[in-house]
């Protein structure tokens, strides 16, 4: 599939470019269609419903953090929190509209797919299927990046996002494929600060897909349990200080204040910058 891919990224650059020397257009049509995508974000983001559902969305994110969504426990939010949800929304909308002009072969967008897991049914939403050189479809993700992630995850490839795969992205994109009955085909990432795209391919065996399956199952048994008593995650020590550092998934949780009760969001002690980055901090004895 490399080939695929390296083509897919060369027919939207390239259209980019076109588009950029004003050489290139989008339809009515693709507009029109652009307007609605915008339209279904902005409604979805403004009339949103808090209710717990398993999705294959979320399903591979820290089982914790699902059981304290699962008990109703109330998760910190930020005001910008819509706005941020919704410029990710609208980074997809132009992106399709992008694709569609440059004419990539969707075959598909936007559709609920279902699969079961178990004795359980689970749903979600797929981004959009492209349909490969060999006349396929594949399973693609659409995700809007910042310049961070998109430099050091999604530019350096599958495995470099499974290592570090705090929001589950693996996950859903296996049970996205399950559910549409196609292999996953990877992500298209955007870099929401520079506009740049890189598509990601997913580059696993079957026994992986399987593997990853399997990991769906075993997380919604585990679902089932109580809630943690302790963080499932330990702290990580600060060289040369007393202080403790927040482990990385609870610095993504929206429950880290009900897990670790003296977190602290405060420059980085040791660093020798003139402006230290902000970290979490789980104890912060020395400043
Ligand atoms: S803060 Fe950490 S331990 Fe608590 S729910 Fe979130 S991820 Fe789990």
């Amino acid at each position: 599939m490399e080939n695929f891919t390296v083509l897919l990224e060369l027919q939207i650059r390239e259209f980019l470019d076109r588009a950029n020397a004003g050489k290139a257009s989008l339809s009515d049509e693709i507009i029109e269609q652009f307007a609605e995508d915008c339209k279904q974000a902005i409604q979805r983001q403004f009339s949103k419903k808090r209710e717990y559902s398993v999705r294959m969305s979320g399903l591979g994110r820290p089982i914790c953090q699902q059981k304290m969504e699962r008990d109703g426990y109330e998760e910190e939010k930020s005001y910008n929190d819509v706005l941020r949800f919704l410029f990710g929304d609208v980074v997809e909308a132009i992106t399709m509209a992008v694709m569609r002009g440059a004419g990539v072969d969707i075959a598909d967008t936007q559709t609920k797919v279902t699969t079961n897991i178990g004795d359980s049914e689970i749903a979600g939403t797929l981004d959009v299927a492209i349909t490969d050189e060999h006349g396929l479809p594949k399973v693609w993700d659409i995700k809007s990046a910042s310049d961070y992630s998109f430099t050091n995850k999604f530019s350096k490839g599958y495995r470099a996002i499974e290592a570090d795969d705090v929001f589950g992205y693996i996950m859903q994109g296996h049970l996205y494929a399950e559910g549409y009955q196609a292999p996953f085909g990877g992500w298209i990432a955007v870099n929401k600060s520079s506009g740049e795209i890189a598509i990601v391919e997913a580059d696993y065996t079957e026994e992986e897909h399987e593997a990853e399956l399997k990991r769906a199952k075993d997380i919604l048994k585990k679902l089932d349990g109580p809630i943690h008593k302790r963080p499932p995650y330990d702290s990580i020590e600060e060289k040369d200080t007393r202080n403790r550092l927040m482990p990385k998934p609870c610095t993504f949780c929206g429950f880290k204040k009900h897990c670790w009760k003296n977190a602290e969001f405060h420059p980085k002690v040791t660093s020798r910058a003139k402006f230290p980055p902000q970290v979490w901090y789980t104890k912060l004895v020395d400043k």
